[in-house]
């Protein structure tokens, strides 16, 4: 395409309000416009980014034998109500009325619409299993909507959903899909883990997210230097052997701390290293007091404790609780001599303290010399810390290091919980009638895009894979005011056209230095500069990310892009 033809509002200014790289650099070289904040139009470059990122997904989903639908944005409350999420989803559903003041969703999601639409046609188990997607914009009010495409209230998702009749099924669907993700932000070009992830207040088993890496993303996620391991710092498992010293129990003694709260304070005061201090944590676990246990250097993960002790509701005790409980303020408590009433859990790295030291339950005073069981017992001991950096990777495979990710993909086995509250019943082998059980996929693919970008730009612009490039070469006639460049500008132009080449070609009137600009910041994987030595054939080839330039023959470029850009 001609580009003094296509609409590409490019900028040289950063927009003032964007913080992420994919958000600056997708506005600067004119992918997208913001209307509102959290919502965006896509341009004309955009949208053919946006429509590889679709074909991709589209192949990998068709692959696996999923079948595409497209369901409508709008959504009766009633399936909401149906399901309980009218009540429980919150306020990033956007509602709304119509004109006979019926009250409608816009989707969020769609596990209440597709429910739905099977309930009453789907009725035996020959007809299952099945997997239904589509690609479609999604509504949801965020909170804090940033990062450009990469948090918006309005973005384009594909979701899926599987429905089969046992859980042999939903294993099989769930990783033919788990692998068809795998594909697909490989295809993209993407560095990222799959990550167990929590199932939260969805009571699934099952979870994973594709976690892109790069350090504007909102979650943190620890993986192995060494093999595929990778979990939600809040899932990941501890698998660590500690070993306990053979140092003589000494006889326990209490000190004066004046003042000294915290650990790094008590063991500078106490001249001892954070692994002998024990840390001690006060928390209500529905409503009952329990005292969490770790050691000095370790931080206590509110999800461990939530799941040790099948609770619901786990919150840290606010000051006047932990004064009511255990008579002290926070700062100076400890687990010797509390009463029965309190349950005492402690991480495993607690049982190899020896000589420990720990507060007594008195303001300006802390134990030394503790010893686990023979100064207080433990009701339970058991995985509750979070992973840090340095520990071995529980699978036993290299060590764990910390990085940030951006969720482009959710896998998650459902269940019957749609199945059941929506009433989508299945006639089973046995002609007993039993609820479908589901799976619920998501991509992200406008956050995607924006992911692709935050891993692969420059200061000069985006620095696009060739399976997400909007055009496959970047054709620039340095000055079409000269004759011979027009003229090998515009042959070429034709002849690489004629063979199938997707071709942006500038043929603009600007300046040399606009264009290079220009171009840098659009950011097609390679460029042929056609310029002063047009007269004797010669062009120019650029390699945008290693920047390295080529001269050769016109007449060669051909068999030269198909080895190495195509
Ligand atoms: P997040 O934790 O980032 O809010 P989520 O867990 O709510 O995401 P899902 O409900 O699993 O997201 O949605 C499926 C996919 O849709 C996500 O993996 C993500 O890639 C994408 N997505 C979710 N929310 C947004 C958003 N506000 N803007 C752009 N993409 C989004
Ligand atoms: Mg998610």
């Amino acid at each position: 395409m001609r580009q003094s033809k296509l609409y590409i509002p490019t900028l040289r200014e950063v927009p003032s309000d964007a913080e992420a790289k994919s958000h600056q650099l997708l506005v600067r070289a004119g992918y997208i416009r913001q209307s509102v904040s959290g919502v965006y139009s896509f341009l004309p470059l955009g949208r053919k980014v946006l429509r590889k990122v679709e074909t991709i997904v589209r192949e990998e989903m068709d692959r696996i034998g999923s079948q595409e639908v497209l369901m409508p944005a709008l959504q009766p409350s009633e399936l909401w109500e149906e399901s309980g999420r009218w009540h429980t989803y919150g306020p990033e559903l956007m509602r709304l009325n119509d004109r006979h003041n019926r009250t409608f969703a816009l989707g969020a999601t769609h596990e209440e619409l597709i429910t739905s639409l099977l309930r009453n046609e789907v009725r035996s188990y020959k007809e299952l299993p099945m997997v239904l997607y589509q690609i479609q914009g999604k509504f949801r009010d965020e909170k804090r909507p940033r990062f450009g495409l990469l948090r918006g209230r309005e973005f384009i998702m594909k979701d899926a959903y599987s429905f089969d009749v046992d859980q042999e099924g939903l294993d099989q669907n769930y990783d033919d899909i788990f692998n068809a993700y795998k594909r697909v932000f490989e295809r993209c070009g993407l560095n990222f883990r799959a990550v167990i992830a929590d199932s939260g207040a969805m009571g699934g088993k099952d979870t994973h997210e594709f976690m892109v890496l790069a350090d504007i993303g909102e979650d943190t996620i620890a993986y192995s230097n060494e093999s595929d391991f990778a979990a939600n710092i809040e899932m990941a498992p501890v698998k660590v052997e500690y070993s306990k010293k053979d140092d003589p129990e000494k006889e326990l003694g209490s000190v004066e701390t004046i003042g000294q709260k915290t650990i790094s304070e008590v063991a500078d005061f106490m001249d001892v290293p954070k692994e002998d201090c024990i840390k001690s944590l006060l928390w209500m676990v529905d409503e009952k007091p329990v005292l969490v246990l770790s050691r000095g250097d370790h931080e206590i993960n509110d999800v461990k404790v939530k799941n040790v002790l099948d609770a619901e509701v786990v919150e840290l005790a606010t000051e006047e609780q932990t004064k009511q409980v255990l008579g002290c303020e926070p700062g100076y408590i400890g687990p010797i001599d509390v009463s029965d009433d309190v349950l005492i859990i402690a991480d495993h790295a607690v049982q190899s303290i020896v000589n420990g030291v720990c507060g007594a339950n008195r303001v300006n005073e802390h134990y030394q010399n503790v010893n686990p069981e023979r100064d207080f017992k433990v009701q339970q001991y058991a995985d509750l810390r979070f992973i840090q950096e340095g520990d071995p990777s529980p699978d036993g495979q290299g060590t764990i290091v910390f990085a940030r990710g951006i969720e482009v993909g959710h896998v998650f086995k459902l269940g019957t919980k749609y199945s059941e509250s929506l009433g989508a019943n299945i006639l089973d082998q046995n002609g007993k009638s039993a609820p479908i059980i589901m799976g619920s996929y998501g991509i992200g693919v406008s956050r995607t895009m924006a992911a692709v970008v935050e891993q692969m730009h420059d200061d000069n612009g985006v620095l696009w894979p060739a399976a997400l490039s909007p055009f496959d070469v970047h054709l620039i006639c340095v000055n079409p005011k000269n004759d011979e460049q027009s003229e090998l500008g515009e042959r070429m132009y034709e002849e690489l056209s004629s063979k199938r080449m997707d071709l942006l070609y500038d043929d603009r009137k600007e300046r040399a230095g606009v264009k290079f600009t220009d171009a840098d910041l659009i950011g097609v994987p390679v460029q042929i500069i056609v310029g002063k030595k047009a007269s004797e054939g010669i062009v120019e080839v650029k390699d945008r990310k290693s920047g390295e330039k080529l001269e050769m023959p016109a007449s060669e470029i051909e068999a030269y892009l198909g080895q190495n850009y195509l």
